[in-house]
């Protein structure tokens, strides 16, 4: 695991680290890459590869999908961003610095929410793991969101009064 800097607001000790990467891969280090890294480095929520190249196009900046796609994979061999696939949805990229929130995905709408629990990072910090050395976590839980609960609840009342008309309307002309 490459450590970077964990002063998240240093973003240039990140070009730094970036910088250092590619030349100990022998990679160029072409404006491209350094134009995607500096617009990743904006982010503060999840982001996906089509959102990024969007920004990139209303700044003018015109890259190839392949060169971004090429150069997200760097940035998280660097261990600058990480990837996160969640119930199969297209893949969402944050930073991974500091990466120690829990994400709450609805299974129904897709929609992912960013918690903090601090115990939780309390339990995680005495963990210690056999020849390892942990540097952040991960967790995903799964359910259904406030909105979707509310929104087939309602469907649900919607459902029961329509049949209770026809019941009614049933009756009336049973009549
Ligand atoms: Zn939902
Ligand atoms: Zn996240």
């Amino acid at each position: 695991m490459v450590r970077i800097p964990h002063d998240t607001n240093a973003n240039s000790a990140v070009v730094k680290h970036f910088t250092a990467f590619l030349e100990s891969k022998q990679l160029r280090k072409t404006p491209e890459r350094f134009a995607i890294l500096r617009r990743v480095l904006m982010f503060t929520r999840h982001f996906t590869i089509e959102t990024l190249r969007q920004d990139l196009e209303q700044e003018a900046y015109h890259v190839s999908r392949a060169t971004l796609y090429n150069t997200i994979d760097l940035l998280i061999e660097a261990g600058v961003i990480v990837r996160h696939v969640f119930n199969g949805q297209q893949p969402q990229y944050e930073r991974a610095t500091g990466l120690t929130h829990n994400h709450l995905v609805c299974t129904h709408c897709g929609k992912v929410k960013e918690v903090r629990d601090d115990g939780l990072i309390a339990f995680m910090n005495t963990r210690k793991y056999n020849a390892f050395n942990a540097d952040r976590y991960s967790l995903t839980v799964y359910g259904m969101c406030s909105t979707c609960a509310r929104k087939i609840k309602r469907q649900a009342a919607a459902q029961a009064s329509k049949q209770n008309n026809q019941v009614k309307q049933h009756n009336t002309s049973g009549k």
